[in-house]
């Protein structure tokens, strides 16, 4: 009769059960399965005999004795009511092993005993093998790791291994296998607690160490910096002065010998002493050659502190250039020279110009500031001489100084020649 309640619908192929009902209780098969039913209770349980003879069930009587006998493909099975069941074997998952696998080491079984493991480092791996033992076969197991996975794993068969972990940071873990057989039994969980710890340089001791370590990276380089650039500055600086001291000497030996090559009065425009002398040991040398006299006259403005103490320096000064114009317009180019031969007094060489002409030319030098509108007069000391052996052209301003001295000694405003 067809029946869609249960216990039928438990078994795959309903119409090869086999249903007894006996005073121990209902029991229903198939080739794989017994289910038995208490007596007085409607609940059919499964009964997992296990092992290898507990397969094919073919038929099940009680017989006179009151056994229950079960044939397998493997043999009988014989159920005796009186004996008492014995207590089921308690199922555990344990730890089978474990393996430590790090770069550029041999992979490391580890031993069971958690007291001996060694530290473990993130970037290790570690494979975890574990499994139950139970007579029953067909075990499934599942994990979870706290600390890394909150959930649990799909159950599966005890491979090797279990799982292969691959630990990234540093902390404290914990690995959990539940264990359970095809007839569903759990067997008491394994619980397995490592710790990965730091990595030298992770600890916070190497990182305060790491932090210090650079600052004074920084500070070595910076202070090496500023001493290179102070160096740099020192050696700019003293290559600076160098070429300095170098110009400032350059420049002053320029200057001296600008002042040397100087002809020029600067005041007056008139050649200078330096210029006069030149040209009186030159005319000199000439004349002597020629046989020709060569006359020489100083000049020097009259009274011409009192000049300045009345009209102030700088008026001094453009009266100084006013007498030089003047007495330039009474020299010849070419071979007389004008000078200023220092104050305010001026010297002018006369080749060629015995005392007789010399005196005329100064007398009409002279002249040329003897009038009303002129603020100053002159004196003039004159002398002359043919160059020859035994005198020099110093012989000859001497005595034209003397000439001038004489000059004012007979109260200025003249001009003398000297008579010797
Ligand atoms: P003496 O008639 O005896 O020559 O009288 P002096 O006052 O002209 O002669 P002294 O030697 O007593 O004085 C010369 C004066 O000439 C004094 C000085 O102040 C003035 N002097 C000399 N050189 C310069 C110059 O370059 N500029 C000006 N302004 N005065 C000068
Ligand atoms: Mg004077
Ligand atoms: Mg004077």
């Amino acid at each position: 009769m067809p029946f869609d309640g249960a216990p039928f619908n438990l078994f795959e192929r309903p119409f090869e059960v086999g249903l007894i009902q006996t005073a121990h209780g209902d029991f229903a098969f198939d080739r794989r399965r017994l289910l038995r039913r208490l007596p007085g209770t409607d609940d059919w349980q499964l009964v997992g005999l296990g092992g290898p003879v507990a397969r094919g069930f073919s038929g099940i009587r009680v017989d006179a004795d009151g056994k229950l006998r079960l044939t397998t493909w493997g043999g009988v099975l014989q159920y005796d009511p009186n004996v008492p069941e014995p207590a089921l074997v308690p199922l555990a998952v344990k730890l089978d092993g474990w393996t430590l696998h790090r770069a550029g080491e041999p992979d490391l079984r580890l031993p069971l005993q958690p007291g001996l493991a060694p530290t473990l480092h993130p970037g290790d791996r570690l494979s975890f093998e574990a499994a139950m033992p139970s007579l029953g076969g067909g075990v499934e197991l599942r994990y979870r790791i706290d600390g890394l996975e909150s959930a649990w794993s799909a159950w599966q068969p005890p491979g090797r291994p279990l799982l292969t972990l691959h630990l990234a940071a540093p902390g404290d873990y914990s690995l959990r296998v539940e264990g359970r057989t095809r007839n569903g039994r759990l067997g008491t969980p394994l619980r397995f607690d490592f710790r990965v710890a730091p990595a030298w340089w992770q600890t916070p001791w190497a990182r305060l160490a790491q932090v210090l370590a650079a600052l004074l990276l920084v500070l070595l380089a910076a202070q090496w910096i500023s001493r290179w650039r102070y160096r740099h500055y020192l050696q700019r600086n003293r290559l600076l002065e160098q070429r300095i001291t170098e110009r400032t000497a350059e420049l002053e030996a320029a200057n001296r010998k600008l002042a040397e090559l100087a002809t020029e009065d600067s005041l007056t425009g008139v050649a200078n002493r330096r210029a006069l002398e030149q040209a009186l040991n030159r005319e000199w040398e000439r004349c002597a050659e020629l046989g020709q006299p060569l006359a020489m006259a100083m000049i020097d403005v009259d009274h011409f502190k009192r000049f300045n103490d009345t009209h102030g320096h700088l008026e001094g000064d453009r009266q100084l250039v006013r007498v030089a114009r003047t007495l330039a317009e009474r020299v010849r180019p070419v071979r007389e020279l004008l000078a200023r031969y220092g104050g305010e007094e001026f010297a002018v060489i006369l080749p060629g110009a015995d005392v007789a002409e010399a005196v005329t030319r100064a007398e009409a030098m002279r002249a040329a500031f003897d009038h009303p509108d002129s603020a100053t007069t002159v004196s003039i000391g004159v002398a002359a001489e043919v160059p020859g052996p035994g005198r020099s052209p110093a012989d000859l301003m001497r005595a034209a100084d003397q000439a001038l001295y004489a000059a004012k000694r007979r109260g200025r405003n003249r001009v003398v020649a000297a008579t010797e």
